[in-house]
């Protein structure tokens, strides 16, 4: 029997997994894919206090360790579902099932897809959703990055160092992403910036060769030459296997406030995939320190 179990080894998880370890908690985290989530993926992190620049796999392997060394047990196992019997929780794998005194989720969210043509037919042929992991594959080739977010921003930028040509599209003239990062992509002669625009069509043979862009202030429609494109649209949750004990919002987010209380006593949600108003490194593991001392509060 666990004290805790945490669904999820990104920030949020990990963080709460430090917390409650150094609070001589019995602990588990069950991780379906990547350990460190998200952040994992990113080339690059240099908002975290502290750190002046960190690569993201090199910061959840920190994290990672930091748990380890602490006595945290993990799991590489996907969660299909939560029962609680009068106040014990199993938590139920594809694999098996783990029992626990409290559970926190710390999930995320997951790359939200384009809805363009042929996006699922090139998907790992030349359609990537992380820029770290595959664009070493586009050294000297020419990409599109879509999206106006910061993790489009950062795409553009690691792509940049390293292929002839990067166009980044975004469907709006502003930007979300920061504006450091975007005025040092408006200084690369290799960047071309595309705004009010979106994708089409992504086509090819057995790669992709190129996508169909159409202005959606003028309604005109180009062909542009490509070998390979990076959707970073953004992300969605993925928390249904929950859906029965704890309540969602119409997005699918984990209703729970900054103190992490869900629906349901004895769970609470951390990070990205509960409801609230910023997402970023900072807030997911202020959530997973939250959420450790919330469970140490109802254990008690
Ligand atoms: P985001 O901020 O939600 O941006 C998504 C972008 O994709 C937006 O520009 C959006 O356009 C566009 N978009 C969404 N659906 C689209 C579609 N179907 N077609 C075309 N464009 C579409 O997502 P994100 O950049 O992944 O960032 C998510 C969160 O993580 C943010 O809070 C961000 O600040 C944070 N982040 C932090 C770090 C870090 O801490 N180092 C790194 C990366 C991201 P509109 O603007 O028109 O809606």
């Amino acid at each position: 029997m666990y004290d805790v179990i945490i669904i999820g080894a990104g920030t949020a998880g990990l963080t709460a997994a430090i917390y409650s370890a150094r609070a001589g908690k019995r602990v588990i985290v069950i991780e379906g894919s990547t350990i460190g989530g998200q952040i994992a993926t990113s080339p690059r992190v240099e908002n975290y206090p502290g750190i002046m620049q960190i690569s993201g796999m090199e910061f959840s392997d920190r994290l990672f360790e930091q748990a380890t060394a602490l006595g945290v047990e993990l799991e590489i196992d996907t969660v299909v579902g939560i029962t609680d019997n009068g106040g014990i929780k199993t938590v139920t794998t594809e694999y098996g099932s783990f029992e626990g005194k409290a559970v926190i989720i710390a999930t995320g969210v997951k790359h939200r897809k384009l809805g363009a043509n042929g996006e699922d037919k090139y998907s790992g042929r030349g359609v990537s959703y992380c820029a770290i992991c595959d664009g070493a594959f586009y050294k000297d080739k020419t990409v599109a990055v879509i999206g106006g977010g910061s993790s489009a921003l950062i795409s553009a930028d690691l792509l940049s160092d390293g292929c002839e040509k990067v166009y980044l599209i975004h469907r709006r003239s502003e930007f979300r992403g920061e504006e450091k990062i975007l005025s040092g992509l408006r200084a690369k002669a290799n960047v071309e910036i595309v705004c009010d625009t979106v994708v089409d069509e992504i086509f090819g043979d057995e790669k992709v060769t190129g996508v169909t862009l159409r202005n959606v202030s003028t309604e005109k429609i180009k062909n542009v030459s490509l070998d390979g494109v990076f959707v970073s649209v953004g992300q969605t949750p993925e928390n249904a296997a929950f859906s029965s004990l704890v309540e969602l919002d119409e997005y699918g987010y984990i209703v729970a406030g900054e103190d992490t209380k869900t629906s349901s006593e004895g769970i609470f949600a951390a990070g990205d995939c509960r409801t609230k108003a910023i997402r970023q490194l900072t807030t997911a593991a202020a959530d997973g320190a939250v959420a450790a001392l919330a469970v140490c509060d109802y254990l008690r």
